[in-house]
């Protein structure tokens, strides 16, 4: 009898009505935030997977479907889709624009032992934003991954924590060595908790429950950098409501992460179905230049086995505005406004980097974006917004409810 592999499942109708679904309402909230789609290669080169993700983590060593092909190239089925989306960013020269906003859905293959909520493939959706260093883009990243669990009526816990960065992370892994090889025998696991300490907190093992409770945290090891990314970003977390959960064990399975991290999870399932985080030097280390990366993946079968119905979506937002503002005070003014258009299906992009005005309308003007709203002190306090007609620089005040109500 013919059948398919194991872990690797088909999908039949009426199931697939509830992917098609899903699909067209998770690349709706996207493009409400400006993200344009990115469709890549199932197959990329091995070594893409084995640098960038790390070859201490499980998928780069253990898991990937690997072959080596007639003319003797290694390629390998993409397990995940921050890689090969950074690949085609650097080779198509993406990075002539200071912010690029990409989204991706498809299948990801890892060769795990299949068990529930675990298959060999699966299927993610992703979104990965270049080009801010700001903390501006993490928050408007949580917002968006908010929006898509508001939308499916899922409750959604988000876990946060910073890893720091390449000053500060190293002298925090020297200390969880030194705090890990005083406390765990000499074993193969010790040998794995050498190579890389922030396996400690993976480990399902009881008898590591309270060495890892009494490791030392990473947030005491920030620099003043990292330190201030991580308290800007739960600043604006708070007071938009997004309702993290501060997390110090959370480590995230690869290399590639730096500073923010994150990882959600929907009832009282421990399996997350989504995680993410920045990726400031990725791109670099692929040979591109030093341009940060935020992004995350939801999986979908995963996020399917929480949801019972899903509701039925327009797919493209009415309108896009480019959203500026006068200075870094009125970011959380902007976002509210930004937030307030996309639950009325209008679409918004903000310059994550904020900064000069002039220098905001530049990056209108690249994205080729004709409608611009402006965001000052003036308009916060009376409720309006500038309206600036790019082509012809025409300027308006006109009433933030106008621009609502289309
Ligand atoms: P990761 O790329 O490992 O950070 O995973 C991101 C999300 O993809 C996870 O939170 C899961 O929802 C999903 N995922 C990862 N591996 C699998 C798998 N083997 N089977 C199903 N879903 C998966």
């Amino acid at each position: 009898m013919v059948r398919n592999p194991k872990g690797m499942r088909d999908i039949l109708p009426p199931e697939t009505l509830k992917w098609r679904r899903l699909e067209i309402l998770l690349s709706k909230v996207a493009l409400l935030y400006g993200y344009g789609e990115i469709r890549t290669p199932i197959l990329e080169f091995s070594d893409l997977f084995r640098k960038g993700l790390g070859d201490q983590s499980d998928v780069a060593l253990k898991e990937m479907y690997e072959f080596v092909d007639k003319n003797d190239d290694v390629l390998a089925l993409r397990p995940e889709g921050t890689a090969p989306v950074a690949r085609a960013f650097i080779q198509h020269h993406l990075y002539d624009s200071p912010m690029v906003k990409l989204f991706y859905d498809g299948p990801m293959f890892r060769r795990e032992r299949p068990q529930a909520g675990r298959y060999r493939q699966f299927h993610q959706f992703g979104v990965e934003c270049f080009g801010i260093e700001e903390p501006f883009v993490d928050v408007e990243i949580l917002l968006l991954v908010k929006r898509i669990f508001s939308l499916l009526g899922s409750p959604l816990t988000l876990h946060i924590n910073s890893l720091g960065c390449n000053e500060c992370r190293p002298r925090y892994m020297d200390a969880l060595r030194r705090f890990i090889a005083d406390r765990i025998p000499e074993d193969e696991e010790l040998d794995r908790f050498m190579k890389n300490p922030l396996k400690l907190f993976d480990s399902k093992n009881p008898e590591h429950s309270i060495v890892k409770s009494e490791a030392p945290k990473i947030t005491s090891f920030l620099c003043d950098d990292c330190k201030e990314h991580y308290e800007t970003l739960m600043d604006f977390a708070s007071k938009l409501n997004l309702d993290l959960v501060e997390d110090n064990e959370l480590a995230r399975g690869f290399d590639y992460y730096t500073r923010t991290v994150f990882e959600g999870y929907v009832g009282d399932d421990s399996l997350a179905v989504i995680g993410g985080g920045r990726y400031d030097h990725l791109v670099a280390y692929y040979g591109g230049p030093d341009i940060p990366g935020i992004g995350f993946a939801i999986g979908l079968e995963r996020l399917l086995t929480t949801l019972d119905e899903i509701p039925k979506v327009d797919s493209e937002p009415t309108k896009t505005y480019f959203l500026a503002t006068t200075g870094n005070d009125m970011v959380m003014a902007a976002f509210t406004l930004a937030e307030l258009l996309r639950s009325n299906n209008i679409g918004v992009i903000m310059d994550l980097r904020q900064g000069k005005l002039q220098k905001q309308l530049k990056l209108a003007d690249k994205m080729e974006i004709e409608n611009v709203l402006i965001m000052g002190e003036e308009e916060y306090k009376n409720n309006t917004v500038t309206v600036r007609n790019m082509k012809t620089g025409e300027q308006m005040v006109i009433p933030q409810e106008a621009v609502i109500n289309g």
